[in-house]
């Protein structure tokens, strides 16, 4: 058996989704005439309150046009320090908007309002960076599938909004969030000025995020992704996989979390300092490996001999996530391999 836990990307679409796909009506998006692709962005600024959005080919992308909306040139954008932004996104705001970032560390990435506003220096005046935009995630990759508050959320929208700091959601995951917590998406979106989205992590689509905001914004975004070289023509291929993702695979995320959940309880079983399980919300399983005599990528290496494959992030952190290609079978058969695995790592020591 091989079961492939790196991430909720590598998931393929299904024959279902791709017959979708194959009998889409599209035309040129360039220029605003794919009808697939207008009903989607249509329908999910709906979804999230927004007065509209722009289809991206990645969230990278989406999150870059929303910051690029919020931040001018040697402007400051502060992000948690192990955001996506900041971290898996190679230096973007700084390379194509001339951005600047500050972070502050959070534990498993979890937001509470002070943090940000705590190192927040808005208007700077002539001698000193400005922050103009704090972004939060959610949930926070990174920190574990982290589903944030929405009381520390609304606390620092309020906050930041007194100095003029606007706010943005990389909520690449924010399906995983609501599903967990029930919490509306438009209640969500409603702190943020902009909102980046996507639909190929545990959605399923094989491409596709969206940047939402006000018209104005969006109106700015869509000039600036066609300059980046991401203007595309007949996409509606692609947003009928989205719109096939919202329609069908969104229930399916709560199965997801509960086989994470699953998976998390059997390795904490074995060692509890791994895994605290309660801290287990949505789809993503980070493993603390500092108390094992070996590294992230020993453990991921052992495991894939077994064919279940998980991320090394750091030397001693490892992360599986579970998706939609990941059916009850699969969860027991990596449970079992990483409990094993463990076991055997702990025997070593
Ligand atoms: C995956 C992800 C993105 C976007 O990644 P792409 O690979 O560029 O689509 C953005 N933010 C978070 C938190 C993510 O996990």
């Amino acid at each position: 058996m091989r079961v492939d836990l790196r991430s909720d990307t590598v998931t393929v679409p299904s024959d279902a989704m791709r017959e979708v796909m194959a009998h889409a009506p599209v035309g040129d998006d360039v220029y605003g005439e794919d009808e697939t692709v207008n009903s989607l962005e249509e329908r999910v600024a709906a979804l999230f309150g927004k007065e509209a959005g722009v289809f991206t080919p990645s969230g990278s992308l989406a999150n870059q046009l929303a910051i690029r909306m919020l931040v001018a040139p040697g402007e400051e954008l502060i992000a948690e320090t192990f955001s996506h932004i900041v971290r898996a996104e190679l230096g973007a705001a700084a390379t194509f908007s001339g951005i600047t970032t500050r972070t502050w560390p959070a534990e498993r990435g979890l937001l509470r309002a002070d943090d940000p506003m705590e190192i927040a220096r808005p208007s700077s005046g002539p001698y000193q960076v400005s922050t103009t935009a704090i972004a939060v995630e959610n949930t926070h990759n990174f920190g574990g599938g982290t589903v944030q508050p929405l009381d520390e959320i609304a606390k620092l929208h309020h906050a930041a909004n007194e100095v003029g700091i606007l706010l943005h959601l990389d909520g690449a995951r924010i399906w995983n969030a609501h599903v967990a917590s029930g919490v509306p998406f438009i209640e969500y979106a409603k702190y943020f000025e902009t909102v980046s989205v996507c639909f190929s992590k545990g959605l399923g689509a094989p491409v596709g995020s969206m940047m939402l905001s006000t018209k104005e914004k969006v109106a700015k975004a869509r000039i600036w992704r066609k300059r980046y070289g991401a203007g595309m023509r007949q996409i509606g291929i692609l947003a009928a996989a989205a719109h096939f993702a919202l329609d069908t695979n969104l229930p399916l995320l709560a199965q997801d979390h509960r086989r994470a959940k699953f998976i998390a309880q059997q390795c904490h079983d074995v060692e509890p300092s791994v895994i605290n399980p309660a801290f287990v919300e949505t789809n993503i399983v980070s493993m603390d490996l500092t108390q094992l005599p070996l590294s992230a990528s020993e453990f991921a290496q052992m495991a894939k001999d077994e064919g279940v494959l998980i991320s090394s992030l750091g030397p001693k952190f490892a992360r599986l996530v579970t998706h939609i290609d990941i059916d009850d079978a699969a969860m027991k058969y990596a449970a079992d391999v990483l409990a094993a695995t463990l076991k055997r790592a702990l025997m070593a020591k």
